[in-house]
């Protein structure tokens, strides 16, 4: 397994997915309260059930920072039900809301704060991880913070980079101590990921014959090995 490490690293990673997938053009959001908003509501339920919380607030007029801010939790929890946790989720908003209306007055002097200041504080609001800090510090903000979730610790950790236990920190550290430091790297590698995710690493039979990542795969060390037959990858199918 190490010496697969040494062979390849996370930057070999990132060209075998750019060059499968092509460009991702994320983040799915058309502005800095959207993607804040959908980093959110994505905690622990699926990106499609995102969207029709997203497609309420917008069509009720509350996609915007004032608007979300004046509107009751009630009213803000039965608009964004189709995310799940909807009472949970719509505090986390509100928490998050306010901690930007009553320390910065709005969101574009909160997202303006430095790179480490504003991910302190977006870890200080109750209900914000690191996986949804970095979300908001790389796709709302533009700062080059990597975002790791469960679909880069399933594949990276199949892959042999880490423990399925490895912590947050340790995992994000593989990747920014070894990419360059792009934050449009960051940006894309994050998007692959999450394709590569769904679209392959399935999380009981992953599809190794026809993902890009299967020509990576340690065959004496790994369980899924067995499963690829090192073809090479699709070149620029681009998909979201
Ligand atoms: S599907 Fe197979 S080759 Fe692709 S990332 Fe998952 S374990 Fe690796």
């Amino acid at each position: 397994m190490l010496a697969k490490r040494e062979r390849y690293g996370v930057f070999e990673y990132y060209e075998a997915l750019i060059s499968a997938f092509g460009p991702q053009g994320w983040w799915p959001g058309e502005t800095p309260i959207e993607v804040a908003v959908g980093a959110i509501l994505t905690q622990n339920t699926a990106w499609t059930n995102v969207e029709k919380a997203i497609g309420n607030l917008k069509r009720a007029g509350a996609l915007s920072y004032g608007a979300l801010h004046s509107l009751p939790d009630e009213d803000l929890a039965a608009l964004i039900r189709p995310a799940g946790y909807f009472n949970v989720k719509a505090k986390r908003l509100k928490s998050f809301l306010n901690h930007v209306s009553l320390c910065h007055g709005n969101l574009k002097a909160f997202l303006g704060l430095p790179p480490e200041r504003l991910r302190a504080e977006l870890l200080s609001i109750n209900g914000i991880g690191p996986e949804t800090a970095d979300s908001i510090s790389l796709y709302a903000a533009g700062y080059g913070e990597f975002v790791v979730d469960a679909y880069t610790r399933r594949i990276f950790a199949r892959h042999g980079f880490f423990g399925a236990d490895a912590s947050y920190d340790e995992m994000k550290a593989i990747f920014t101590s070894n990419l360059p430091e792009d934050k449009t790297i960051f940006n894309e590698y994050h998007a692959l990921i999450v394709k590569t995710g769904k679209d392959f690493c399935k999380t009981r039979v992953p599809l190794c014959k026809t993902c890009p990542l299967g020509p990576f795969l340690d065959k004496k060390a790994h369980p899924h090995a067995r499963e690829t037959n090192n073809a090479p990858y699709a070149k620029n199918k681009r998909s979201r």
